[in-house]
C-alpha cells in the first residue's frame, strides 16, 4: 500500500514576524509536487501559528511544536490540545529529542501526550531516536522500540500518527545518518509494528527521517524503501526546503 511522502519543517524557537513572513512567501512561491504526491507540514513557534496558518498556501499545513499532556487549566506557560484544535491547527510534534533531553520528557509522558492529542482530534508527528552513546553501545533498536512502545501502550489508532526517527547525534549537527543507517532503523521500526501492533499498521504507518536533512542529501535518503519522508529542522528555514519537498518525486519514480 502506498504511503504518501511526508515532509515536515520544524522551525524550533526561531524567527521574527518579518522573518516568518519571508519564509512563508518563499514556500508559497515554491514549485513542488502536488498534494497527492507529498504532504507538507510546517511547524512555527506557537506565537506565529495563526499568522502562518493565515498566510500559508492551502496545500501546506501547520503543526504546533508541543502541547500539554491533558486538558488545559492551571498550567502556566502551557498550550493545550484543545486550544490548537480551536485555532484550526491540525498537527502537533510531540516527543522531540530537544524536549526529551532538555526538559526531561520521559517515554511515558510523551506517550500520554500523544494519546491525549489524538483523543482531541490532532494528528501527531511523534519523535523517537537514540543518542550517540546509545548507538555506540549497540542499543539503537532497543531504545527506539521502547520509545515507540510507550506510545503504543496508550494509543490504539495509528491512522493519525507519523513516526519521526531522529537520531539525536544527527540533529542540528550536520552529521546526517547514511541512507543505510536510516533504512536499517526504519526497517526495524516497521518490523516492530508488524510484530507488536499489526501487519496493517506496519504497512501503512509513515516513518520519516530527521537529522541534518538538506537539499543535497534528501534524494538518496528518500529512495530508501522504508523512508516515507522527513522532519527537517535547520534547512526548513531556508529556500532549500523546497528541494527537500521535491525529493518526493524521486520516491515516486523509485
Ligand atoms: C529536528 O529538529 O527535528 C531536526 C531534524 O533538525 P535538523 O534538521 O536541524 O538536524
Amino acid at each position: 500500500m502506498a504511503r504518501k511522502f511526508f515532509v515536515g519543517g520544524n522551525w524550533k524557537c526561531n524567527g521574527t514576524t518579518e522573518e516568518v513572513k519571508k519564509i512563508v512567501s518563499t514556500l508559497n512561491e515554491g514549485q513542488v509536487p502536488p498534494p497527492d504526491v507529498v504532504e507538507v507540514v510546517v511547524s512555527p513557534p506557537f506565537v506565529f501559528l495563526p499568522l502562518v496558518k493565515n498566510l500559508l498556501r492551502p496545500d501546506f499545513h501547520v503543526a504546533a511544536q508541543n502541547c500539554w499532556v491533558k486538558k488545559g487549566g492551571a498550567f502556566t506557560g502551557e498550550v493545550s490540545a484543545e486550544m490548537l484544535v480551536n485555532l484550526g491547527i491540525p498537527w502537533v510534534i510531540l516527543g522531540h529529542s530537544e524536549r526529551r533531553q532538555i526538559l526531561n520528557e520521559t517515554n511515558e509522558f510523551v506517550g500520554e501526550k500523544v494519546a491525549y492529542a489524538l483523543s482531541k482530534g490532532l494528528k501527531v508527528i511523534a519523535c523517537v531516536g537514540e543518542t550517540l552513546e546509545q548507538r555506540e553501545s549497540g542499543t539503537t533498536v532497543e531504545v527506539v522500540a521502547a520509545q515507540t512502545k510507550a506510545i503504543a501502550e496508550r494509543v490504539s489508532n495509528w491512522a493519525d500518527v507519523v513516526l519521526a526517527y531522529e537520531p539525536v547525534w544527527a540533529i542540528g549537527t550536520g552529521k546526517v545518518a547514511t541512507p543505510a543507517q536510516a533504512q536499517e532503523v526504519h526497517f526495524e521500526l516497521r518490523k516492530w509494528f508488524h510484530a507488536n501492533i499489526s501487519p496493517e499498521v506496519a504497512a501503512t504507518i509513515r516513518i520519516i527521517y530527521g537529522g541534518s536533512v538538506n537539499g543535497a542529501n534528501s534524494k538518496e535518503l528518500a529512495v530508501q524503501p522504508d523512508v516515507d519522508g522527513f522532519l527537517v529542522g535547520g534547512a526548513s528555514l531556508k529556500p532549500e526546503f523546497i528541494d527537500i519537498i521535491k525529493s518526493a518525486e524521486v520516491k515516486k519514480s523509485a
